[in-house]
Parts: C-alpha cells; sequence; structure tokens
C-alpha cells in the first residue's frame, strides 16, 4: 500500500518507558495467546486484540512473503473483510515497508497518498478507511509478518494506541512464527504428497526433505535449549516471578520441537535401517517397560499406563534403540489420540517363537476406511476430534518399517467398541542368549 506517515516512538527513553507501561498488557496477552493452540484462530485472535487495544474497526495482518504481502487474516465485524491469501507487491515507499525496515510502528492516512500495488478488488475493501497503524512483527531480527489497524472515522491515533499495537504485535511474534512454519511445512508436505502420486521417486525426495529440514532445525534448536538451560539453571540471575509461567511455556514448546525434530531425523534414516537386525539379545519386557516409564511425563493425571509381561525374560536380538522408539511412538500415539485420557494397556506376551506386544487405548479410534493411510509416510488421518493434536504422519510408518526388518509386522487389531489397538509382532530368540543380567543396553536419546 503506497501511503505515508510520520513515525511514532521517538528515541530509545520514550520506548523504554511506553514498554514498561505496558508490560502489564504484555505478560497478559503471552498467556492469553499460548492458550490458543488452533493456528487459524491464533490469527484471529491477534488480530482481534490488535482492534480492541486500538480502538480501531479493522485489523489485518499479513505475512511477508519475499517482496510480496500476504493476508493471513482480517478483522472488520462492521466492513468488507479483506480476503485471506489476497497477494500484493511490497514497494520501497509503501508505509509498510517503512515499518519493515525500522522495526517500528508507523503511522499514517490512506488519504495521504492513494493505493498502489492493489488489485482493483482488493483496493475497493480500503475504501472509506482513514487513519491507521502499522506494526512490524519481528523473530530473531527477521520480519516475518505486519500487523495494520485502520479506522473509518477521522481520528488520529495517540502514542499510547501505538505503544498498545506493538505490545500486541510483540507478544504475538514467537506464536505467529510458529504458525507461518506450520503452514510452509503444510505447504511443503501437501506439494510433496501430490508429487508423490505422478513419481515414485518422490520417496527419495521425502527422504532428503526430512533430512534437511530436520537438520537445519537442529542447530537453531540447540542454541535455544541451551539459553533456556542457562536462565533456568540461573546463570543470568533469579528468573523474575512474571516471567516463570513464560518459561514453562517456552520448555514445553522447546520439548515438543526436540521431539518433533527427532522422530523427522530418525525416520529420515529409516532406509539406513538394515534389511535384517542384527543386534544384541534382550528381554524384550525390559525394554517395553523402559519405553511406558519414558513415557510417564507425557500422560495426563486421567490416563493410567499399564504393563502387562511375564515374570521370565522374553529374549529377542534388536536394534534396541529403533524399536524402543518405534514402541514409544505408538505408546506415545496412545496417549494423545486419548485427549481425554482412560487406560492405555502395554501387553506383552511370547508364543511359537513371536513375541506379541499389544498396545490398547480407550481414544477416538480410528475409522475403517481410514485405516489404510496410517501406515504410510506422513499418512495422518485428520478429524475434526483429532485435529488440534500436533503430528507429522511418521511413527506408525517407521514403526511398521522397524517391525519388518525384524521380522515381524505391526497392524492395526480389528476390535469392537471405542479405542484402538496396535499390535506388533517380533521374533524371540533362545533364553540362552540371553547376556547376563538380561538388562537391555542404555539408549542414548
Ligand atoms: P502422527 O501421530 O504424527 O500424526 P503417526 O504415524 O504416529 O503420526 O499416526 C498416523 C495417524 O494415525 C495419526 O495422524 C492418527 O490419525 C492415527 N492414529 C495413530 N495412533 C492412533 C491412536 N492410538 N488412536 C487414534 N488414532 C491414531
Amino acid at each position: 500500500m503506497g501511503i505515508q506517515g510520520e513515525r511514532l516512538g521517538k528515541g530509545a527513553t520514550y520506548a523504554r518507558a511506553a514498554q514498561s507501561a505496558d508490560d502489564g498488557l504484555g505478560l497478559r496477552l503471552i498467556d492469553s495467546f499460548a492458550a490458543v493452540s488452533d493456528p487459524a484462530e491464533l490469527v484471529c485472535e491477534v488480530v482481534a486484540r490488535a482492534v480492541l487495544e486500538t480502538r480501531s474497526d479493522r485489523g489485518v495482518l499479513s505475512w511477508v512473503d519475499g517482496d510480496e504481502m500476504i493476508v493471513a487474516g482480517c478483522h472488520d465485524p462492521f466492513g468488507e473483510p479483506v480476503p485471506v491469501g489476497s497477494r500484493w507487491p511490497l514497494q520501497p515507499d509503501q508505509l509498510v515497508a517503512v515499518a519493515l525496515a525500522g522495526g517500528r510502528v508507523e503511522t499514517g492516512s490512506y488519504q495521504d497518498v492513494p493505493l498502489t500495488g492493489l488489485s482493483p478488488a482488493l483496493a475497493e475493501t480500503y475504501r472509506g478507511l482513514h487513519n491507521l497503524l502499522i506494526a512490524p512483527l519481528r523473530v530473531a531480527g527477521q520480519a516475518i509478518a505486519v500487523l495494520c489497524v485502520s479506522r473509518r472515522r477521522v481520528e488520529a491515533y495517540t502514542a499510547a494506541e501505538s505503544t498498545a499495537l506493538e505490545t500486541v504485535a510483540r507478544a504475538a511474534a514467537p506464536g505467529l512464527q510458529g504458525v507461518r512454519l506450520g503452514l510452509q511445512l503444510h505447504d511443503a508436505l501437501t506439494e510433496l504428497s501430490q508429487l508423490a502420486q505422478r513419481t515414485a521417486s518422490v520417496e527419495r525426495v521425502k527422504t532428503d526433505v526430512l533430512r534437511l529440514a530436520s537438520h537445519e532445525l537442529r542447530t537453531p534448536l540447540t542454541v535455544l535449549n541451551g539459553y533456556l538451560s542457562l536462565v533456568q539453571g540461573g546463570f543470568f540471575g533469579e528468573i523474575p516471578e512474571p516471567l516463570v509461567g513464560v518459561m514453562s511455556i517456552l520448555q514445553r514448546r522447546t520439548a515438543e520441537m526436540n521431539s518433533l525434530v527427532n522422530d523427522m531425523l530418525v525416520a529420515a534414516r529409516v532406509e539406513d535401517v538394515p534389511e535384517v537386525v542384527d543386534g544384541e539379545v534382550v528381554d524384550l519386557g525390559e525394554v517395553l517397560r523402559r519405553a511406558v516409564r519414558d513415557l510417564l511425563p507425557r500422560a495426563s493425571e486421567s490416563h493410567s499406563l499399564l504393563v502387562e509381561a511375564p515374570a521370565q525374560p522374553v529374549p529377542a536380538r534388536l536394534d534396541q534403540e529403533r524399536v524402543s522408539l518405534a514402541l514409544r511412538n505408538i505408546i506415545d500415539n496412545a496417549i494423545k489420540y486419548s485427549p481425554g485420557g482412560g487406560e492405555v494397556r502395554c501387553r506383552l506376551r511370547a508364543e511359537s517363537g513371536m513375541a506379541h506386544i499389544r498396545i490398547s487405548d480407550r481414544g477416538l479410534g480410528i475409522a475403517p476406511e481410514d485405516r489404510d493411510k496410517l501406515f504410510t509416510r506422513f499418512g495422518r488421518v485428520l478429524t475434526a476430534a483429532n485435529s488440534h493434536i500436533p503430528g507429522i504422519g511418521l511413527g506408525l510408518y517407521f514403526s511398521r518399517e522397524v517391525a519388518r526388518r525384524h521380522g515381524g509386522d505391526l497392524v492395526l487389531v480389528d476390535i469392537e467398541g471405542g479405542g484402538s489397538v496396535f499390535e506388533m509382532t517380533l521374533p524371540t530368540t533362545a533364553a540362552s542368549e540371553l547376556r547376563r543380567g538380561g538388562a537391555p543396553a542404555p539408549i542414548e536419546s
């Protein structure tokens, strides 16, 4: 939009005073934005809060995409909203560009300079608007989006309203960065899955993308983890009371990202698992018990995790790290797809040279028509009930591959009633092959 305007917030002193005045609002916003898990809802919530805090008529959030802007969300209860997905070119003389370059809130009026670069249909939705405020959203020094609010009445924005918009933008930026990455990942995956229907060689591409994505994400995550543990360990002094809650949100989210990136890395390496696995002979009962123990922190108070395994060892020759991860995937699914809690039962029995591990839950269950898709790479089955549950559709694919390369399998067992039951089979060996003590070797996580 080719609009010009004046700069608000002159000098660092003003900025610091405004910031401390708005810390209360900022912390409240961080809490309320963190509570929204649905990406589309978060965008709506941020734009609506920006409109509310600045007494505006319209709010628009747009992603910065190279030299283009893409509308992510619009809140305009009484006017014609800008359609989500609309694009327009970013030009250096535009007020948006000035706000992005300066990294600060800018104000202006649509009346000063006519709109440029917008299609006639898009320009029409701006008819009747007067004053506006634009705040850039930045994460780690990079502009990811702009938040723009405007009024139909002729009333200039005050410095306090400018500060409020800046606070909304600052509080929303990390969450929206997550939304943005999610959308980009989703777009990339959609593109990949369309390709998969046309060419078999895309399997190779998926592995490369996984490898690349997980590798690229790992480095910034390591830095983030390092700083978080320094802060938590008191390296920068005592954590101020208002930040204690924020720290726990940061740690939770980072832990989720860690486990996602680890899953991606391991799934990318599934092709590296030898066709015939030659691992050590260990007690499968102990491997199962350890997998359940590892997942206890993932369960809520309303879940109960039960393990039923024979008292005597069930010896099996395993690539222990991968089998443990496969079991953790299935148990983790049983927990996360039972959002209302309930019993998660892990039962091991040995019969005729095979070990059978059944993991059952009382959760959302899986519709018969969706069953084929489960074990494919990126095969997520999205329903209204589970769309808020995070995942990338690699766990079951990986777990079945691992079981098969051990000479076993992983299947979804038909059961009556609610919930799901998965069964993994693995060949057992003679008890005499079990190394002394029978305890599995420690697994690096
Ligand atoms: P992710 O959980 O990351 O989506 P998975 O490969 O582990 O990927 O699972 C694939 C899909 O199978 C999930 O998206 C979910 O729809 C479904 N699913 C897996 N386990 C369960 C379960 N225990 N209960 C209900 N649905 C499940």
